[in-house]
């Protein structure tokens, strides 16, 4: 029917560090949506901006939903219900929570899918989204700073050319702040049946399981794959040992790398942005105060400084196997000190590495200088050779090529984990 009104909302930023999430925000209004027969025409979309985002709050995601209206008093039954529970539930008291909600009604322009792409690519300010809330007809719902209008308006407009689910299971609200209470042995199994098409669900060591988040938040768990149909079946197969309240399934952009920009050369690439980069290793990798690993790479347009730092744990010692020479592409943010902070990486090229050492005798032996420019003697057969130079022997590299990343824990939201490449 060409009369009905579809009606986009976003809503992003009310979350504080701790406490309410706007996932379970969105999950309630959804259910007292449902009670009055208004049903969502798809998912509702759990959406991450860039992860430079400077006020961000936990993983920085941004909410959205769209419904299918008959007339204007259900439009407004729509806002009324969304506001009410945004400023119900929101974490106010948070210095960096500053809500902000959109509604729009229509379908989504190229326009909107572009500057959706930049929130991701780039940092956008409250009044340039403001003004483009304007500039498209929103109706633009600010609390506090209203920081989060930035995001509700990414959420709702996002194209998904590539895309992964998360069911999340929330705690009966007398829970929230305790221990979860999980059948760590459920998990494990639930991941050897739905592995690969559910992923982070345990950590890359296999040393504990990585589905709760460390938050004392109304999320119990939350599984991320391919499809809404694995992560529900998973979710089934999850054992708790204390309630499930309910649970929320969300489309969404993350382990996309909708983030990583593609083809910008070093000389080009913007600080709080994210790339893919091909180059060459050409200072070799060694540890600073902290923890942190620093090296450097170039390509034929600059050389970038790159860093994987403490709590990419594990990663650090395959990234202090690279040598000169080495190809790699490299994919990760150019951070505001202008140090490229790597979530993954592929070794296109092993260069291959020497050491110099004494010369072989013909009989077989190492030979043994004879003394400064004096040349070689074999300490079996008495051999001289007058020649002082060394000779040069293949070291054995301890690394392959193949794509190496960083672990469960340390990945960001939007990165790519390497069982989803199908390169
Ligand atoms: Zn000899």
């Amino acid at each position: 029917m060409t009369d009905n009104i579809l009606l986009h909302v976003g809503i992003d930023d009310t979350d504080s560090n701790e406490g309410m999430c706007t996932t379970y925000l969105t999950h309630i209004i959804i259910k007292q949506l449902k009670k009055h027969d208004i049903i969502l025409l798809d998912y509702p979309r759990l959406i991450r901006l860039n992860p430079f985002a400077r006020y961000k709050t936990r993983g920085n995601g941004a909410l959205s939903f769209k419904v299918e209206l008959e007339n204007r008093d259900e439009v407004e039954l729509v806002e009324k219900i969304v506001l009410e529970n945004v400023e119900k539930y929101s974490m106010f008291d948070g210095v960096n929570t500053n809500p902000g909600v959109i509604f729009y009604e229509g379908e989504i322009t190229q326009e909107m899918k572009d500057y959706a792409i930049g929130a991701i690519y780039s940092i956008y300010s409250i009044s340039y989204a403001e003004e483009f809330a304007k500039k498209i007809g929103a109706r633009v719902h600010k609390f506090k700073k209203g920081r989060g209008i930035i995001g509700s308006i990414a959420s709702i407009s996002i194209d998904l050319p590539d895309e992964t689910f998360e069911c999340l299971a929330y705690r009966k609200s007398e829970n929230i702040g305790t221990k979860r209470q999980l059948d760590q042995e459920s998990i494990y199994l639930m991941n050897e049946k739905t592995y690969p098409e559910t992923f982070d669900n345990i950590d890359i060591e296999g040393n504990y399981t990585a589905i709760e988040p460390h938050t004392p938040c109304p999320v119990l768990y939350g599984i991320r794959g391919n499809t809404a149909e694995i992560v529900e079946k998973a979710h089934k197969m999850v054992k708790s040992f204390e309630e499930i309240e309910d649970y929320c399934i969300f489309r969404t952009n993350q382990h996309t790398d909708m983030h990583i920009q593609e083809n910008i050369p070093i000389h080009d690439m913007q600080e709080n942005s994210c790339y893919k980069v091909k180059c060459e290793v050409t200072e070799e990798p060694h540890d600073i105060e902290g923890g942190h690993v620093f090296f450097k790479v170039s390509d034929n347009t600059g050389t970038l400084e790159c860093a994987a730092f403490e709590p990419t744990k594990t990663f650090r010692n395959t990234v202090r196997k690279l040598r000169m020479g080495d190809e790699i592409i490299l994919y990760g943010g150019l951070n505001e000190n202008h140090t490229f902070n790597i979530e993954k990486f592929q070794l296109t090229s092993v260069a291959p590495q020497y050491r110099l050492i004494n010369p072989l005798c013909s009989c077989g032996k190492r030979m043994k200088s004879a003394g400064k420019n004096k040349g070689y003697k074999c300490p079996k057969c008495g051999n001289k050779i007058r020649s002082s130079e060394k000779v040069k022997e293949l070291i054995n590299r301890d690394i392959v090529e193949g794509f190496y990343e960083v672990p469960t824990e340390a990945r960001r939201h939007l990165s790519k984990p390497i069982v989803r490449m199908k390169e």
